[in-house]
């Protein structure tokens, strides 16, 4: 490894929604000849090295995952394989236990930076061991970032009679309503009583203002306010690289498979896609971590059969999946077969081939922030369906600020779905964007949006250039 070239680790959080953005990260420092390596446990090194099986300088190396150690039965690897909320704490402490192993490869391969998940909050002092540099990659807006800080500090919900009335989020550079239901339930509690679980979470949000910045997957022009706010306000040392995914190459198959195998062929989802007019079908994903009950997925089906669009539709898995009697509504299942207007992805499609179609004419999404980049960066309007984690605030983002997304009109933040909206609710969201004055309104914008995401990571774009100074500024720390 010639040590003229800067050397970065890049540790990412155990989760598709993680490990995929630090992926195309490393792939973008590699473009401007940095040397990568991408620190995982052990069951997540093959996809990595399928994924950079084209790139001589990006290289990963496994560490262990203690299970049982952390009391999670063996396998556990991945935040996609916890079930409940017991098991999610211990996933989360698990983590911590991957110092020993990380702080080994620090002292072996010396790099000149660590760039860790925001959920690896001791990875400062590890980096300060060794007397490098440590970036924080949160996986989320800078948006999402600014209100979560208010909603922490400022605590507005507390003053609320109910979980349904809504209150305004202080200090902000626009007029944000929320109601406390869609607050995070780690934000909400006071947690009088602190855990080692509590501990780490307050960790997390305190590791953002002691490292030496934050490499954020957002570019400038999607959230100026935010990063004026977050940056001048807050006084926080962040760069804005992305949307990294737009560094992926079509003719490598890497926008094809990305994370998982597909449980569909791509070719006849083209196929399909390619049967039907331009922005008319509606893609329906809620992404790799949160979990729909039977009840809901009955009323999507209800709902998009009656919205009377053409509609791929991706289910992970249902939360009472090992109940093998069909829960879609009657008949549900060979009417879309032989009217063609359905076509469902039992397990994982390969999403930006889809949005990047140009069939393909809204996204239900549960706001994750690659999904929403994905969306953007592909020019599509959103239905926004947020479920837990940050995702009601990217919501916000998209509804209230960008109007490049209509509400569903989910109200509980929760990672199972706990309420169930009905099928109408997702049918006239669905009308909003697809017809009439106001979805051709969205749509401009949404392509206004697209154009601006593909010129942040062009040459001299905001995000090419926000990168080029962390490489310089990396370069001359060392
Ligand atoms: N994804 C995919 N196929 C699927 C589901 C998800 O390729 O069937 C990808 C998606 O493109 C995105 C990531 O998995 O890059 C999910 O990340 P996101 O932040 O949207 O949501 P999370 O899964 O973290 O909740």
């Amino acid at each position: 490894m010639g040590r003229q070239q800067l050397h970065i680790f890049f540790f990412p959080m155990l989760a598709h929604g993680h490990m995929l953005p630090i992926l195309d990260m490393a792939k973008a420092f590699s473009s401007r000849a940095v040397t990568s390596t991408i620190i995982t446990t052990h069951l997540h090194v093959p996809m990595f090295q399928k994924a950079i099986q084209n790139s001589v300088d990006i290289s990963v190396r496994g560490i262990t995952f203690p299970a049982a150690a952390s009391g999670l039965p063996e396998g556990i690897e991945s935040v996609e394989m916890v079930k409940s909320e017991e098991m999610f704490a211990k996933f989360f402490l698990g983590t911590t236990k991957l110092r020993g192993e990380l702080e080994n490869l620090l002292e072996e391969l010396r790099p000149d930076c660590l760039v860790a998940d925001m959920f690896f909050p001791w990875a400062s002092d590890a980096a300060a061991k060794f007397d490098i540099p440590r970036l924080i990659f949160h996986g989320t807006s800078t948006f999402a970032m600014s209100v979560g800080e208010s909603l922490r500090r400022n605590r507005p919900f507390d003053g609320v009679s109910s979980d349904s009335e809504p209150f305004i989020i202080p200090e902000l550079p626009h007029e944000i309503k929320m109601t406390r239901g869609q607050v995070s339930l780690f934000d909400r509690k006071k947690h009088e009583v602190e855990t080692e679980f509590s501990k780490l979470f307050k960790d997390v949000k305190a590791s953002d203002s002691n490292c030496y910045g934050l490499i954020n997957n957002s570019f400038y022009e999607m959230e100026p306010d935010y990063v004026e706010y977050y940056t001048k306000k807050l006084g926080r040392r962040t760069w804005h690289v992305g949307p990294l995914m737009l560094c992926n190459n079509d003719a490598d198959g890497e926008k094809a498979e990305r994370g998982k195998k597909s449980t569909i062929d791509e070719d006849d989802v083209i196929q399909w896609l390619d049967s039907k007019p331009q922005n008319s079908v509606v893609y329906v994903c809620f992404g790799s971590v949160s979990i729909m009950t039977r009840a809901q997925l009955q009323e999507i089906a209800r709902g998009l059969e009656s919205s009377g669009q053409d509609f791929i539709w991706v289910i992970r898995k249902c939360v009472d999946e090992e109940d093998s009697e069909k829960w879609f509504p009657k008949g549900f299942e060979d009417r879309i077969k032989a009217n063609g207007k359905g076509l469902i992805v039992n397990g994982w499609a390969p999403q930006i081939l889809i949005l990047n179609h140009e069939s393909v004419g809204a996204f239900v999404t549960h706001c994750g922030w690659n999904s929403t980049l994905e969306s953007v960066s592909s020019g599509v309007p959103m239905i926004t369906w947020p479920m837990f984690a940050e995702q009601f605030l990217n919501e916000k983002l998209l509804t209230d600020v960008l109007k490049i997304g209509v509400a569903v009109g989910a109200t509980q933040w929760s990672r199972v779905s706990v309420e169930v909206l009905k099928g109408e609710k997702l049918a006239e969201a669905v009308a909003r964007v697809m017809v009439g004055d106001e979805a051709v309104a969205i749509r401009a914008r949404a392509k206004e949006m697209k154009d601006s995401a593909r010129a942040a990571v062009e040459e001299g774009g905001s995000s090419f250039n926000d990168l080029d100074s962390l490489i310089r500024e990396l370069s001359a720390y060392r």
